[in-house]
C-alpha cells in the first residue's frame, strides 16, 4: 500500500506537457480549450481557479449567456477543458527555466513540469491604497471585494468605496442595497467606468459622490469606525463615519515574476505581445490582462479570446520546432 502510495505521489512530481499554462482565469482557460483543440498536451497551474471571476457576481456580457453568476462560468470553464483532458492543478508556479529547446516550470508544492511552449495568463494583483489603517484593518471594515461582503454590512449607517473604474461602481450600486449610506470616492472629476455603470449609480438615492478627493487614513478601534479624506482642489481635510471601506481601485501587474521570466513589458510592467501573442521569449505567450494588449478594456470576453490567440500561436511554434527536427526541413512554416 506505502509502495503504491510513493509511487503515485513520485509520478505527481514530474509532469510532461506540450503547453504549460500559468493562470486560472478566462485567458487561462480560452489557452487549454484551444490548446487541446490543436491536441496539445495542456497543463493549467493557477493559485486561483477563476482569477478575477471569483470577485465578479452576475456576469451580464458574455455572449450567449444573458445571466450567468461568474462562479457557474467558472465551473463551466473548467469542466470543459477538463473534458478535454487538460490538467488543472491549483498550486504557483515559482520558477520556469529554460531547458533545451523548451521550459522546466517548478511550483511551490515542488511538482516539476516540462512544457515546449508556455502561455502566461497570470493576470493581475490588487492595488492596495497604502495608506495608515488600511492592512490593520483588512477583514475587520477593509475590503477589497464589495461583491463577496457587501451583505456584511446589510442596516450598516455608512460606508464608502473607493474607485472610480467599473468594480467602484458595481461596489457601490450593490452596497446602496445594504448600507443605509454610500460614500463613493473617486480621485478625480470624471469616472473611467462605463456609463451605463455610472448612470446606475447616479440613480440611487443613498450615494453620495465625493470626487477630486483622496483617502489619507483609515481609523478604528477594533474594526473600522471612519476615514480621513482630503479633497486635492481644494485641500479641505474632513473625516467621515463609516464601518466599511471597499477599496474598488484596480489591479497591476506582478512585475517582480515577469522579470523573473525575462519577459519584456511596457512602461507599466505589462507584458509586450505581438503577433499570435508572442513574447520577445521565444516559446513563451503571453494572454489576458497582464499583456500590454487592449489595455483600459478588460472583458472575459476578450481574456477568452486571447488565450485561444496565444494557444494557436504555441501549436506553430510547437509543429515549428517538429519541423526543424525533419532531416532536409528549413523550419520555416
Ligand atoms: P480600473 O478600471 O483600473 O479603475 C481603477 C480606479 O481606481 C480608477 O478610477 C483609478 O483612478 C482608481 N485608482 C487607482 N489607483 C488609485 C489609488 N492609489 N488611489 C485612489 N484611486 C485609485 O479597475 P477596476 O474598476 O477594478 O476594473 C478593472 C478592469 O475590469 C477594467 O478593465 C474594467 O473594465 C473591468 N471590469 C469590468 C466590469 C464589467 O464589465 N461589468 C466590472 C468590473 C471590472 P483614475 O481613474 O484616476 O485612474
Amino acid at each position: 500500500m506505502s509502495l503504491r502510495l510513493g509511487a503515485l505521489k513520485r509520478a505527481e512530481e514530474k509532469i510532461s506537457s506540450d503547453v504549460l499554462i500559468l493562470g486560472g482565469g478566462p485567458a487561462a482557460f480560452g489557452a487549454a480549450l484551444y490548446s487541446a483543440r490543436y491536441r496539445l498536451n495542456a497543463v493549467v497551474v493557477a493559485e486561483s481557479i477563476g482569477g478575477q471571476l471569483n470577485n465578479a457576481g452576475e456576469i451580464e456580457n458574455y455572449l450567449g449567456f444573458e445571466r450567468i453568476q461568474a462562479s457557474e462560468l467558472v465551473g463551466r470553464f473548467k469542466k470543459h477543458v477538463e473534458s478535454y483532458g487538460v490538467k488543472v492543478l491549483q498550486d504557483r508556479v515559482i520558477e520556469v527555466k529554460r531547458e533545451g529547446e523548451g521550459f522546466i516550470a517548478t511550483t511551490r508544492r515542488g511538482t516539476k513540469i516540462d512544457a515546449k511552449a508556455v502561455i502566461v495568463a497570470i493576470g493581475l494583483k490588487r492595488r492596495v491604497l497604502g495608506v495608515p489603517g488600511e492592512r490593520e484593518f483588512v477583514g475587520r471594515g477593509v475590503s477589497y471585494c464589495s461583491i463577496c461582503d457587501a451583505a456584511f454590512f446589510k442596516d450598516a449607517e455608512a460606508v464608502a468605496v473607493v474607485g472610480g473604474g467599473d468594480s467602484a461602481m458595481e461596489g457601490a450600486s450593490l452596497l446602496s442595497n445594504f448600507a443605509k449610506k454610500v460614500y463613493l470616492i473617486h480621485r478625480r472629476g470624471e469616472f473611467r467606468a462605463q456609463p451605463i455603470l455610472v448612470e446606475e449609480v447616479k440613480s440611487k438615492g443613498n450615494v453620495e459622490i465625493v470626487l477630486d478627493t483622496v483617502v489619507t487614513e483609515i481609523m478604528g478601534t477594533k474594526s473600522v469606525e471612519g476615514i480621513k479624506v482630503r479633497n486635492l482642489k481644494t485641500g479641505e481635510e474632513r473625516e467621515l463615519r463609516v464601518s466599511g471601506v471597499f477599496i474598488e481601485i484596480g489591479f497591476e501587474p506582478d512585475t517582480q515574476f515577469i522579470k523573473s521570466l525575462g519577459l519584456e513589458t511596457d512602461d507599466y510592467g505589462f507584458i509586450k505581445v505581438h503577433g499570435y501573442m508572442e513574447t520577445n521569449v521565444k516559446g513563451m505567450f503571453a494572454a489576458g490582462d497582464i499583456t500590454d494588449l487592449w489595455r483600459g478594456f478588460r472583458q472575459v470576453v476578450t481574456s477568452v479570446a486571447q488565450g485561444a490567440v496565444a494557444a494557436h500561436g504555441a501549436y506553430r511554434y510547437i509543429e515549428g520546432m517538429k519541423l526543424k527536427k525533419t532531416p532536409g526541413s528549413t523550419g520555416q512554416s
